[in-house]
């Protein structure tokens, strides 16, 4: 139950925390779209008014020209050559702005496009039309335009304009005059434009107005799509590229090949914005990396500690009972004894035999005990001596072989060297070999053979411990050394031990500056490999009590260089 609540908390928070950083996250990417958007919404709008101000520059001159009568046009011209008072003056009206170049007047009843027609074109200085074969050519392709559109229009019964306007693109504007009694077009009005006026004189002021390049950092181009051609900016230092445009407006129906078009650089707001947001993004990820670290270690060392707070239980269990077995054995045994009620030789020796292994059993796990305690507390003492590591080997091997034959395994010992000199107390040395030795007899099966060797590396000696048992798999390999740590498995959990021997082993190595490692593949076996610094010091100085029994107890087989030795 408990773990499920724990496990429930941990994702709960981790939920919380994700989705609270995705929401952070979206906020600040939604605040900074808001931010750019409106201030692109605002250029835009300038742009829009640029575009605006460049139309209504173009029709101010035509102001009151729909309220006009138009009728009695057909008629002065016929009579007089010459527009009727009233409209005379509205068009010199238009004819005065700069932004015209010219203004001509074509009857209905003339093509402009025949050559030779003879049209009427408004002398400005004398206010009057003079007729004239001399016009420019495009003016034809202007009053086509009107003649169709205004056609068109006439057909439309809803139609109630005296006149009809139609741009050839930013040439001419044509205007169609409309007898409205009569449903019939009286004639064309075309005004050509002053292109480089407008590009220098209209245009580009108005752009200059809005965007000024020091003010701004959004980038205009007056751009004729037709020829990609940039007719004005208001930053010559940035070179149009069509990919940089962010925006385009048009000018309604006037200068069909023109348009506006806008790249929004970052401006200044925007640009602070984007440092604070940066800044906002490394501080949150900083502080969720923070939050999840410090969770998950909180999380993980609990689980350790509650770990190790089961298996020193499980210890403790395990130990008592280890304990009360030799001790109960020795005790029965004890009593039949005291109770006189064994009393035939052969049974006392076998009575006393028990009593004298189960008291060595005893001793075995009390010192055992003892060294990890000793070890906990970091008083473990160290009688360091010169020693040869391949007599020592020899010694132990000689006193562990019988066990290990008993179980059925065999020991097959080779060395490289038998002058392996090291800085050891041989009590560890003893310790630790009988710890890798045990272990591996006690998780391979029988019958099988422990592979010892001696090598020689360039500053020691390695003594490898091989068995073909049953390997650790990699998921627990990095714990084995772990105090109280057990694999759990079905052969571990049939073999009694309180994972505490290799964990020994390891804080001994290190006291006799030496390493333990391992290397292992499931169901394969096991190669424990304990590496000695070599010792330099002349051999005569070497101390080994038992040199003589190793030598006598254990044949060798092979030179000295590569020696092998089997115990069966
Ligand atoms: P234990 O008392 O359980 O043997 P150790 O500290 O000696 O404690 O070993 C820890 C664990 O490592 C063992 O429980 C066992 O699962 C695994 N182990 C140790 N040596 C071997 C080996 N030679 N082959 C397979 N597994 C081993």
């Amino acid at each position: 139950m408990n773990k499920v609540i724990r496990w429930s908390l941990l994702s709960a928070s981790l939920i919380a925390i994700l989705t609270l950083t995705a929401m952070n996250v979206y906020m600040l990417y939604d605040v900074r779209d808001t931010l750019i958007q409106g201030e692109q919404k605002k250029q835009l709008a300038l742009l829009d008014e640029v575009a605006l101000n460049v139309r209504r520059t173009i029709y101010r001159p035509y102001r009151g020209f729909n309220t006009l009568e138009l009728e009695p046009i057909e008629g002065s011209i016929e009579e007089r050559g010459q527009f009727p008072e009233q409209v005379r003056e509205k068009i010199v009206q238009v004819a005065n702005s700069p932004v015209f170049s010219a203004v001509y007047y074509t009857p209905a009843n003339v093509d402009p496009c025949k050559e030779g027609s003879q049209i009427y074109e408004l002398d400005r200085k004398m206010s009057l039309l003079n007729l004239t074969n001399q016009y420019p050519q495009n003016l034809c392709d202007g009053v086509g335009l009107v003649r169709t559109k205004a056609r068109i229009e006439l057909n439309n019964f809803d139609y109630r304009w005296n006149t009809n306007t139609e741009f050839d693109a930013h040439r001419s504007m044509n205007i169609g005059l409309i007898n409205l009694h009569e449903n019939s077009i009286i004639g064309y009005l075309t005004a050509t434009i002053d292109r480089d006026y407008l590009i220098n004189e209209v245009i580009t002021p108005e752009i200059n107005q809005y965007f000024d390049s020091s003010k701004t950092t959004s980038v205009v181009w007056l751009h004729d799509w037709a020829n990609d051609v940039v007719l004005a900016t208001n930053n010559n230092e940035i070179p149009f590229q069509i990919e940089e445009v962010q925006q385009r407006v048009d000018f309604g129906r006037m200068f069909g090949n023109w348009n506006l078009k806008i790249a929004f650089l970052d401006n200044a707001s925007i640009s602070l914005y984007h440092a604070t947001f940066t800044k906002n993004i490394v501080v949150l990820g900083f502080s969720v990396i923070l939050l999840l670290g410090a969770l998950f270690y909180i999380f993980y060392t609990a689980q350790k500690e509650r770990r190790i707070l089961q298996q020193q239980a499980d210890f403790l269990a395990n130990v008592t009972h280890e304990l009360k077995t030799p001790l109960a054995v020795i005790q029965a045994a004890g009593e039949n004894i005291a109770d006189g009620r064994v009393t035939q030789p052969k049974r006392l020796k076998e009575y006393g035999t028990h009593i004298h292994q189960e008291s060595i059993r005893l001793n075995k796990m009390i010192e055992m005990l003892l060294d990890v305690a000793r070890s906990d507390y970091g008083t473990t003492l160290i009688h360091a001596s010169p020693h040869n590591l391949h007599l020592l080997v020899k010694n132990i091997i000689q006193q562990q072989h019988p066990l290990a034959k008993k179980k059925g395994h065999s020991i097959d010992y080779s060395y490289d060297s038998d002058k392996a000199i090291i800085l050891v107390d041989p009590d560890h040395i003893k310790i630790i070999l009988t710890n890798l030795i045990d272990n591996a007899v006690k998780y391979s099966k029988a019958p099988s053979t422990i592979y010892l060797q001696l090598s020689v590396t360039n500053d020691g000696f390695n003594l490898h411990v091989k068995d073909q048992g049953m390997g650790i798999s990699r998921s627990h390999i990095k714990n084995i050394f772990k105090k109280f740590y057990r694999v759990e498995d079905s052969l571990s959990a049939k073999t009694k031990g309180h994972g505490l021997g290799l964990s020994i082993v390891q804080g001994l190595m290190g006291l006799n500056k030496g390493t333990v490692t391992v290397k292992s593949e499931w169901q394969k076996g096991s190669t424990f490999t304990l590496f000695f610094p070599e010792y330099n010091m002349h051999p005569t100085e070497i101390n080994n009590p038992n040199q003589e029994d190793s030598v006598a107890l254990i044949s060798t087989r092979g030179t000295s260089t590569l020696a092998s030795e089997t115990i069966v």
